[in-house]
């Protein structure tokens, strides 16, 4: 299996670029956003529980988006590999993921990382909110917070990956083409 992580804060282009990385490599996307946003609207108690975070920018707790990607990882067997979305975003959650691949003689190829300003993330964020339905890129308080919270938990997820080379920024600002020829280029690198 070949697994990348698509990492970076939100607003960074993340959902964009993993529709055209799965497309390319055949890798299966497993975005914790979309899997907690589809928990929602089916209004399970996962969902319901996960929102009040959400809804506050904060991020939902460990054990409930390691199970999801437990589950997930357990009901793709057989595929290419998988592009990590939105996971993992504290070290905690990558030191579970690392076990979970384990499990299936599997491990991360490598984590690219968009580096976006936040007046950037903010101005995209309020942009998508006007069309993406999600009550979380409306507010501006909500998705400063949510910038906040990267700042506070996530990037400890690249120290992680960082200490086995791993890790690859890649400017997130320009043309959806020239990012995503850049991610690609990084990513044959270690095919
Ligand atoms: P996203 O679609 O990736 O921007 O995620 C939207 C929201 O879902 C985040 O602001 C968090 O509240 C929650 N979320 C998504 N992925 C995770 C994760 N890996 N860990 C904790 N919370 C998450």
């Amino acid at each position: 299996m070949f697994n990348v992580i698509l990492f970076g804060p939100p607003g960074s282009g993340k959902g964009t670029q993993s529709e055209k990385l799965i497309a390319k490599y055949g890798l299966k996307h497993l975005s914790t956003g979309d899997l907690l946003r589809s928990e929602i609207s089916g209004q399970t108690a996962l969902g319901l529980e996960a929102k009040k975070f959400m809804d506050k920018g904060q991020l939902v707790p460990d054990e409930v988006v390691i199970g999801m990607i437990s589950s997930a990882i357990d009901h793709n067997d057989k595929i290419t590999g998988f592009l990590f979305d939105g996971f993992p975003r504290t070290a905690a959650q990558a030191e579970a993921l690392d076990k979970l691949l384990d499990l299936k003689n599997a491990s991360i190829a490598i984590m690219l990382a968009l580096d976006v300003s936040e007046e950037e993330l903010v101005k995209r964020l309020m942009k998508r909110g006007e069309t993406s339905g999600r009550s979380d890129d409306t507010n501006e308080s909500v998705i400063r917070a949510r910038i906040d919270e990267y700042h506070a938990k996530t990037t400890s997820v690249a120290d992680y990956y960082h200490q086995f080379d791993k890790v690859k920024m890649i400017k997130g600002e320009g043309s959806i083409d020239d990012i995503f020829l850049a991610l690609c280029q990084e990513i044959d690198t270690r095919l």
